[in-house]
């Protein structure tokens, strides 16, 4: 069984061929157009998909060896996400689909992200606790079996992803700024300035303050000193990630005592941290959680973690009619 599976939520056009389960590969083209304009352009995005789209696929379908008529199913992502941009996954999919005279898979982005866990081993067991942490998205989610999910705590504000970018932003680094944050940490000390960590009801997170604190931040010290950021840059991203990090720690392990799951995994573009990383590999060795972190590829938006999830749903045979349309928004 051979399934084709796109991804075009956000600023990445993705495809993937998946075969009984196994990715054979995972084609991304990454959208560079946004860089200048400090966040994605929908417009800009929607755009750029229509232009890497046919490529994209073409190359999944070649480099699996196969052609577009031993597919069995096409799959794509149909929320949450731009609508601009998910509408040409899903209209691409739909009359490939048709063409082909196969079944249309309709996926939950977000399941996906934490479905990419099955893609290499080692797989976690049922039931998992998985930390969900991407661009548009903070959420732990108790995770019963491959569809069935349940959401027990999330952000009431920005996603942590959008922290990191946002922060970055006014640090004067370039879009997207997590992963330039994550490499400047790298030579500062984390203890240096002490922003805020915000602390919520239950297990729901906020980050919207440590914004806006930055802000100010900045903006009382460059009065002092123009030079205050090219001086403290290092310090500066090694205190912000560490307040994100923080953040992020007190909730799971309080989710962990909640529910008395020690199977731990983590999900989504900021699971790439490697400040996350090495804080949640300290903290399971010590605690004795087993925790599972996704390769690269597949923390950031890709196809492959579609194609998983499409997998399991092909399976079980949940299909989608022709008259499927995109959901800006959709629970997991
Ligand atoms: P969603 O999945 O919620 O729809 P998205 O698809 O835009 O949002 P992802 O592609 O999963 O999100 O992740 C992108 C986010 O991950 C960006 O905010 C980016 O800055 C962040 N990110 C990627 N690498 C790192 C890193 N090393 N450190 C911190 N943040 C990172
Ligand atoms: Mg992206
Ligand atoms: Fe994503």
């Amino acid at each position: 069984i051979f399934i084709l599976a796109i991804e075009s939520s956000c600023d990445e056009t993705s495809a993937s061929v998946i075969a009984d389960g196994k990715v054979l590969n995972n084609i991304v083209a990454t959208q560079s157009v946004h860089e200048k304009y400090g966040g994605v352009v929908p417009e800009l995005a929607s755009r750029a998909h229509q232009e890497n789209i046919i490529p994209v696929v073409q190359e999944a379908i070649l480099s699996a060896g196969i052609t577009k008529d031993q597919l069995s199913a096409v799959a794509f992502t149909r929320g949450p996400g731009l609508l601009g941009s998910l509408l040409v996954g899903v209209s691409f999919a739909k009359s490939f689909a048709f063409s082909l005279g196969i079944p249309l898979i309709e996926v939950n982005h977000m399941q996906a992200h934490i479905l990419a866990h099955f893609i290499d081993d080692p797989k976690p067991n049922f039931p998992f606790i998985c930390l969900t942490v991407s661009g548009g998205h903070t959420q732990l989610v108790l995770v019963k079996s491959h569809l069935d999910m349940q959401v027990i705590g999330e952000t009431r504000d920005d996603a942590v992803g959008e922290a990191f970018d946002k922060t970055a932003k006014l640090l004067g680094l370039p879009y997207p700024g997590g992963p330039l944050i994550d490499k400047h940490a790298k030579d500062g000390n984390p203890k240096a300035f002490a922003f805020p960590i915000t602390r919520m009801p239950e297990l729901d997170y906020s980050f919207s303050g440590i914004k806006t604190a930055v802000l100010y931040f900045l903006r009382d010290q460059l009065q002092e000193n123009p030079k205050f950021i090219e001086e403290n840059l290092a310090d500066l991203c090694a205190s912000i990630q560490y307040s994100l990090i923080e953040m992020l720690l007190i909730k799971l392990k309080k989710a962990v005592k909640e529910t008395r799951v020690s199977e731990i995994a983590i999900a989504g573009g900021v699971s790439a941290n490697s400040g996350l990383r090495e804080s949640l590999t300290t903290l399971a060795a010590q605690i004795g959680w087993n925790l599972y972190i996704p390769k690269f590829e597949y923390c950031t938006d890709n196809a492959a973690m579609i194609a998983m999830a499409a997998h399991y749903k092909y399976l079980k045979g949940e299909f989608s009619t022709l008259d499927v349309a995109p959901l800006a928004k959709m629970k997991l």
